[in-house]
């Protein structure tokens, strides 16, 4: 592999503290060099990538996203998914352990993993069950998924509605130091709902599921996370009161973090008028209210990271009328052009935003897989180019990933991924990004 130089660009690394305009070289998929100064003349020949008026960041890192595979090969693949990963700027992905058979033994963990080194464009870091089975009952060998590479517990998608099997699970997963990934919501109080419990429920005739659904077990969550000391992390917060019950948590020394996705922070439940199933999501999409706590959260420190919750599925499966439809969205390659608008347009500094999607993710994964998350040399070479200004349209026909399920689906976004570099490969990039081979003369950079 030849050494790439990404040259001239906006390097933000929030990791480092690092906000300058300056270069990049990639050595043996490593970064090698960063500075703003002139790079020594090289000694072999390297590929240049001009970069100017873009942003140079670590790549991605999603801690909440769904593969499909195995066992729902329609709505995706370890393939497809991590190819959609690379469009949208992430280089390192987590995937959760609802597929079929679920991620609950070692054995499903070896075959995500070697299934996602033959044919994964991106990292891919599996997520074990808390429950065997996910059903809530019996804990799964969490020690057997600690060793086999699992780096958190969840059985997401749906919670852990038995507290003393929650506890059990908590107090265990001290013993490896991973965190217990829970999605909030009392399932007996969301029985039959479709969306958001409120006006617009009411008058659309759906069946509503209270913010308090979520709230109840977030507060249920930390009392245990006090009780045990263990590492907590709540998926995809979705209301205000969610956020106040965490900062609370967080100021008497709880261990929580948490996660918001990109859809939360940036859509409200108007979405759904007009009966869009493609805006049908778990935890449903809020109120405009809810979206200001989740950005204040973001800003505050109150919420750690922005993590995707990329749900795809098959077309068939959206296309039927909303009570039937399956919740979720498509993630990854609308996530950073959606999120750019709270930097437009809601006072959110790109620095921040950036941290959220790399170095504060790298920090709950911890350095089991090696630094990630950062530039820093020595580091694996995932790097995302990204321009902040660039304006496209969403067309769902040209995601690699093959769930086309967004409502976002023909809107128009500003801010985009222009390419994306793991282990110092180039694995995506924009048409209008060249790669030029330098040349040398006489040993001299010419
Ligand atoms: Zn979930």
């Amino acid at each position: 592999m030849k050494p790439l130089l990404i040259q001239g660009g906006r390097i933000i690394d929030p990791a480092q503290g690092i906000d300058e305009v300056g270069s990049l070289l990639i050595t043996k998929g490593k970064i090698s060099w960063l500075g703003d100064g002139e790079i020594a003349p090289p000694q072999i020949a390297y590929d240049i990538l001009n970069a100017k008026g873009l942003v140079v960041c670590p790549g991605f890192i999603d801690l909440h996203c769904h593969l499909r595979e195995p066992g729902f090969e329609e709505k995706e693949t370890i393939a497809t998914g991590t190819m959609a990963a690379a469009r949208g700027g992430f280089t390192t992905i987590c995937c959760m352990p609802n597929t079929n058979p679920p991620l609950d033994n070692q054995a499903a963990i070896d075959y995500v993993k070697s299934k996602a080194e033959m044919e994964g464009t991106v990292r891919v870091l599996p997520i074990g069950c808390i429950s065997k089975g996910r059903k809530g009952e019996e804990l799964a060998e969490m020690g057997e998924l600690a060793s086999a590479g699992a780096i958190a517990y969840s059985d997401d998608g749906q919670p852990v509605m038995n507290s003393s099997l929650m506890r059990h699970a908590l107090d265990y997963s001290r013993t490896f130091d991973l965190p217990v990934i829970d999605h909030c919501e009392d399932t007996v109080l969301i029985e039959g709902g479709q969306m958001n419990e409120g006006i617009v429920s009411t008058k659309l005739g759906l069946c509503g599921m209270p913010a308090e659904a979520e709230e109840i077990m977030v507060a249920r969550d930390l009392a245990l996370a006090r009780l045990t000391g263990a590492r907590l992390h709540i998926a995809h917060v979705s209301t205000e009161g969610s956020v106040e019950l965490i900062r609370r948590a967080k100021d008497k020394g709880i261990r929580v973090t948490a996660e918001v996705t990109p859809h939360h922070l940036t859509l409200t439940e108007e979405m759904v008028i007009g009966y869009d199933t493609n805006a049908k999501v778990n935890p449903p999409l809020r109120t405009k209210k809810d979206i200001q706590a989740l950005i204040r959260g973001l800003k505050e420190n109150v919420i750690d990271i922005i993590a995707t919750d990329h749900a795809p599925h098959a077309e068939v499966d959206k296309l039927c009328e909303f009570a039937l439809a399956p919740f979720g969205i498509s993630g990854f390659e609308t996530a950073f052009g959606s999120l750019m608008s709270l930097v437009h347009d809601e006072g959110i500094d790109l620095n921040l935003l950036i941290s959220r999607l790399t170095g504060e993710p790298a920090r709950i994964i911890g350095d089991k897989y090696g630094k990630l998350g950062t530039l820093e040399v020595g580091a694996s070479a995932d790097v995302a180019l990204l321009d902040p200004d660039r304006k496209w349209m969403v067309d769902t026909e040209a995601f690699a990933s093959k769930g086309k399920n967004t409502p976002l689906a023909g809107s128009t976004l500003k801010g985009r991924v222009m390419a994306t570099i793991f282990q110092g490969n180039l694995v995506y990039k924009d048409d209008s990004i060249t790669v030029k081979e330098m040349e040398i003369k006489g040993g001299e950079a010419g």
